[in-house]
């Protein structure tokens, strides 16, 4: 079996990834992707960061056998590795300590960041109150009017929120002042992506720092069923929580499935369905499947998680998925909601509306699957975050 290495040295996945950015950022990501290279073998970093892990963010988290929902639907046996366990109640917190230690180890006295929902935002924040950086986060104004509790959470980590106010005042115009922060202030600013996004090293940087998931799993599933799953499942945003959990199993006889936001259907333009019907172009910084126009406009996106309201993907995942090694779906917001409230019925856990796109997809898996068949689905987070949104579909 040939063994898989990506990125290659100018940060392609094939054909996708790379380093679409301003000429006066290039030195700053070759500086970037050097810190890295030393971080990453330098057995110092990684003793603190294995350490923050354990003892402030709650690692490792738990795999659990949902013995009640597999009962219910009555196919595989679906284990969840619970993210939603983790402190801040995601996995994002897993990749900003690994990003704000390597910006302070670096000598940066500043991290910026942008975010769409306040997840991200909210992660960066907790670790600049707890790494004592100063913490700047763009934010578009109307996402901070529909996300008021995570706006107050980073006021009170002492992070500044700059509202955006231009284009549609959501994520993308968040990205792109803080793009433009970065190209200003590179000399003494980290900037810290929230996601298997943007450009080279950040996909892979941000890859290797959600791995832990993946490789916890992996020793635990060996623990308790002495083999290998058959199946992994995650929601696929960005993609970060599902290349954490696949990467690791990625030269293993393995089966992967990510599943995109349907929203309210592909045959209607309400989705973020990025891989299963984009095409490829540039934004960001990386090539990459993209949901574009016929003049190659990106389009406006709707999931009912805010979390996977993007009209983009890391390009890992858009190799992964040409070349065949991981299968991609969609689940509709209709299909998530029913996969939350089943999961809080039958196994008293909430999910995130992110996380419940994963459960959606691995209930449709395990129906024709065998019982003997092992399922890991990633429950990237909790869902009381969420509890508004359904609050209203109910
Ligand atoms: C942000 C978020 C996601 C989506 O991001 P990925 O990079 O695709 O993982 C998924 N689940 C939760 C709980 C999130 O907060």
């Amino acid at each position: 079996m040939m063994v898989y290495r990506f990125p290659n040295d100018l940060g392609y996945f094939g054909d996708f990834g790379g380093r679409f950015i301003p000429e006066t950022l290039m030195s700053a990501l070759i500086e970037l992707e050097q810190a890295y290279k030393l971080i990453k073998k330098d057995k110092g970093f990684n003793r603190t960061l294995r350490a923050y892990l354990a003892d402030y963010v709650g690692r490792p988290s738990p795999l659990y056998f949902a013995k009640n929902l597999s009962q219910e639907i009555g196919g595989a046996r679906i284990y969840l590795k619970r993210e939603d366990l983790l402190h801040t109640g995601a996995h994002k917190i897993n990749n900003t300590m690994g990003q704000v230690l390597l910006a302070k180890r670096i000598g940066k006295k500043r991290v910026i960041a942008e975010t769409g929902a306040g997840q991200h935002g909210v992660a960066v924040a907790t670790a600049c109150a707890l790494l004592g950086l100063k913490c700047t986060v763009y934010m578009g104004t109307e996402d901070m009017r529909r996300q008021r509790m995570n706006l107050l959470r980073m006021r009170l980590l002492k992070a500044q929120v700059i509202g955006v106010e231009s284009g549609s005042q959501t994520l993308k115009d968040a990205i792109n002042e803080a793009l433009r922060d970065w190209v200003t202030n590179v000399e003494d600013t980290y900037y810290c992506i929230g996601s298997v996004v943007g450009p080279h090293p950040y996909p892979m940087m941000v890859r290797d720092f959600q791995s832990v998931i993946g490789q916890e799993t992996k020793e635990q599933i060996i623990k308790k069923e002495g083999r290998l799953p058959d199946l992994l499942v995650a929601c696929v945003g960005g993609g970060s929580n599902a290349i954490g959990l696949f990467y690791p199993f990625i030269n293993d006889d393995v089966e992967m499935l990510g599943v995109e936001a349907g929203g309210t259907g592909l045959d209607t333009d309400r989705h973020s369905a990025s891989l299963s019907m984009g095409r490829p172009g540039v934004l960001h910084g990386s090539a990459t499947y993209l949901l574009q126009d016929g003049a190659g406009q990106i389009r406006t996106t709707h999931s009912i998680a805010p979390g996977l309201d993007y009209p983009g993907v890391g390009p890992e995942h858009a190799y992964l998925r040409n070349s065949g090694r991981v299968q991609y779906t969609t689940a509709t917001d209709q299909e998530a909601i029913q996969a939350f409230k089943l999961l809080s019925k039958t196994e008293g856990i909430i999910p995130a509306l992110e996380s419940a796109h994963a459960i959606a997809g691995a209930i449709k898996s395990a129906r024709d699957r065998a019982k003997q068949d092992i399922i890991v689905v990633n429950l990237s987070g909790r869902g009381d975050k969420d509890l508004n949104i359904v609050e209203e579909m109910i």
